[in-house]
């Protein structure tokens, strides 16, 4: 291919993508407003978002942008007790109001994953706790799938230097966009119509695990052996969601998971991760925890250490679990065998649990109940929502029924039916 041809081909797939994060990631309405949370660096996809947007009937579009290099430098010279304090309160109030008025959220990923390295963990601490807490009612909307949302990636440099090392550093972007438009199916001749049988296939293993309703499922693999309880009214959900008008939304593209809620007291032994972890800018790695009745009793990391004890110290909830989901070895992101050092990807790369909150939704009728009744149901809180991947090849899973009986659901890593 002529740097021309190759120039028009990324255009193309750039059209289909930011048409599948409109059409598909967050279905935009005819008259609905959307807003779009994105780093500089994706200005060419957003622009094609917006136009799309528009052309299908978007009432307003409104971008916020981000810049890694104004976030870093805040988080070197700004004083170190304003990161105890949220300094736009008129965002969050606005975040809440276009919420309130059902508008979508579109939210572009890529940033440097070591932006914030070498940065005092306290502040990153702060920002993070006073920002969850500011933007707790507008989260709410979406953690409960009252509003459509979905999140899509875009390379920075930065990034793609770190999954593509060995490359030269000119490949490395187009190297990302690459495995991107792979693992969004973006290569696939109708994308829309790929992913229309792909949420068929994860709804149906959905549906049978809400069929069999397991008491527990038994995690085994090297270095865990970890049995998670499931509340008695848990709900198997996957790719697809509801807003509260009724609208399909998928909120991650891309997306292999089948997920639900474990039972805040019934978490017990050890799991170890399989792929590192990259939060609030730092990398953990090889890192473990060990649970009774639920909480985390002990944990390891031979990198980040004093980041992932600072986020399981945030608050009760942060010692828990919110979330179990399985994701088969075969997956395509999977299959690339990159590290993505994205949570976006690398979960889905793998079965993963996540630290803190759980989902509303994964409580049957849940959305309707509030905080009370969804504890009471065995629903963990928190202000953070940390997923980490505990898949590999060689992971066995094992699904308790009630009366004690155990079934296959995974062998060496993938679905056993
Ligand atoms: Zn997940
Ligand atoms: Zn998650």
């Amino acid at each position: 291919m002529t740097a021309d041809e190759q120039r028009e081909t990324h255009e193309r797939q750039l059209e289909k993508y930011a048409a599948l994060a409109v059409e598909v990631g967050v279905n935009v309405q005819p008259g609905q407003k959307l807003v779009v949370m994105a780093p500089l660096f994706a200005a060419d996809l957003v622009r094609k978002v917006v136009k799309r947007a528009y052309e299908i009937g978007a009432r307003y579009v409104h971008v916020e942008w981000n810049d890694d290099a104004v976030t870093r430098t805040r988080y070197e010279l700004a004083p170190a007790d304003s990161f105890k304090e949220y300094h736009i309160p008129f965002r969050a109030r606005g975040l809440e109001e276009m919420a309130e008025e059902g508008a979508a959220f579109l939210t572009v990923v890529g940033n440097n994953p070591d932006l914030l390295a070498g940065i005092d963990p306290q502040r990153i601490q702060d920002n993070t706790k006073a920002g969850n807490e500011a933007l707790k009612g507008f989260r709410q909307y979406m953690m409960a799938d009252k509003v459509s949302w979905s999140i899509v990636a875009v390379p920075s440099q930065e990034w793609a230097d770190k999954v593509f090392p060995d490359l030269p550093a000119e490949s490395r972007v187009p190297a990302l966009w690459d495995a991107i438009f792979k693992s969004t199916r973006i290569d696939r001749d109708d994308p829309v119509k790929a992913w229309r049988e792909h949420v068929d296939n994860l709804n149906k293993k959905a549906a049978r695990l809400n069929e069999k309703k397991y008491k527990a499922l038994h995690f085994r693999a090297p270095g865990t052996d970890l049995t998670i309880e499931l509340p008695e009214k848990h709900y198997w959900y996957s790719a697809e969601s509801r807003n509260a008008k009724g609208h399909m939304f998928i909120a991650n593209l891309p997306t292999e998971e089948v997920f639900t809620a474990p039972l805040k007291t019934g978490v017990n032994g050890t799991v170890s991760s399989t792929k590192p972890l990259s939060y609030g800018g730092v990398l953990i790695d090889n890192f473990s925890f060990t649970f009774k009745d639920g909480r985390i009793v002990d944990f390891k990391a031979e990198k980040g250490y004093e980041t992932l004890k600072r986020l399981i110290e945030t608050d009760e909830g942060s010692r828990c679990l919110g979330e179990v989901a399985l994701v088969p070895h075969t997956s395509p992101i999977s299959q690339s065998d990159l590290i993505f050092y994205n949570t976006l990807f690398d979960e889905n790369a793998s079965n993963h649990l996540a630290i803190g909150k759980g989902y509303a939704f994964c409580i049957e009728g849940g959305k309707e109940m509030d905080e009370k009744e969804l504890a009471a149901c065995g629903l963990n809180d928190s202000l953070v929502h940390v997923d980490f991947m505990i898949g590999s090849a060689d992971m066995d899973i094992d699904g308790i029924l009630p009366d004690g009986t155990r079934e296959p659901v995974f062998r060496g890593g993938n679905w056993a039916f």
